[in-house]
């Protein structure tokens, strides 16, 4: 049998798009986790059921976890009660996959946008970074024989985008002139490599991954790739991720992508 991709792992918005097919293909591996907590704003809501049925058909690793990104409150209910659900284990990886785009030309984008995006897609992800980093520690400190670092041991995986690249900007401005979406996602790459080099002494990996472009609500239904296209590459490379990746981007196929 395949060694398991890890003992447990959180992902954040996972009520829909890739957030939920990476629960799915989570829960379906035949190295699934042991236990898998499902975040989700609003899991009672409609946005939610898919999900919910999910969960209840693997009651016995899904746990639905009320948490919204954007509030500090939830993050710390939610790091209380995965911990209690850990009952004395660490965490092992955590996606931040939720994030949020809206229309965003400089002429739509002032003040509240700018806020509103940022504080999903980059004080959401610290914030949860920062709650469960005894988790994370836990989990790294259980595997001391093991020294490299992995999502079996502990790690970090924010979802960002290409479109975070400063260096490629000229090349896609146009076709997707969204400022608070580029910007916010920017500044969570120099929150991978914050943590990544924070972390590092405790031996958790951190990076940011590119999903691609994919047929999502916030996708469009014109991208190239499926959710579960983009998901099965994606868990090829956070499986097989190690040092040498942590506090870099990563695109969907494991490819190298500029700053
Ligand atoms: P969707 O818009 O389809 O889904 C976004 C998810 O994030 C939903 O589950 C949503 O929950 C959740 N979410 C948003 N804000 C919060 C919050 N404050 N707290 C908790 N959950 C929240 O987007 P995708 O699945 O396409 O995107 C997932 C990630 O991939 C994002 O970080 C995005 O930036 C990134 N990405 C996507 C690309 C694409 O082509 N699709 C390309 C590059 C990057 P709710 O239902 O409650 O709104």
């Amino acid at each position: 049998m395949a060694s398991r991709v890890c003992d447990s792992v959180l992902v954040t918005g996972s009520n829909r798009g890739i957030g939920l097919e990476l629960v799915r293909q989570l829960v379906d591996s035949p190295s699934s986790p042991l236990q898998i907590f499902a975040g989700c704003r609003d899991p009672n809501g409609p946005r939610a059921q898919e999900l919910q049925e999910l969960a209840q058909k693997h009651h016995d690793v899904i746990t639905v976890v009320q948490l919204d990104t954007d509030s500090v409150a939830s993050i710390a209910d939610a790091s209380k009660l995965v911990e209690a659900k850990l009952n004395g284990s660490g965490l092992n990886l955590i996606i931040n996959n939720a994030g949020v785009n809206i229309p965003g030309s400089l002429a739509e984008s002032g003040t509240q946008e700018m806020v509103d995006v940022f504080t999903t897609n980059v004080v959401g992800p610290m914030l949860i970074a920062k709650n469960f980093r005894p988790l994370l520690c836990k989990a790294a400190a259980q595997v001391p024989h093991q020294t490299s670092m992995s999502c079996r041991r502990s790690a970090v995986v924010n979802i960002s985008s290409i479109l975070s690249s400063l260096t490629t900007c000229a090349d896609n401005f146009n076709l997707c002139p969204m400022y608070p979406y580029r910007v916010s996602k920017a500044a969570l790459n120099m929150l991978t490599c914050c943590l990544a080099e924070d972390f590092k002494k405790e031996g958790i990996l951190v990076i940011s991954l590119h999903p691609g472009w994919v047929q999502t609500g916030m996708g469009g239904p014109q991208a190239p790739l499926t959710t579960a296209e983009s998901v099965s590459c994606m868990m090829k490379v956070i499986t097989s991720l190690t040092e040498k990746d942590s506090g870099t981007l990563l695109d969907w196929e494991g490819k190298s992508l500029p700053w």
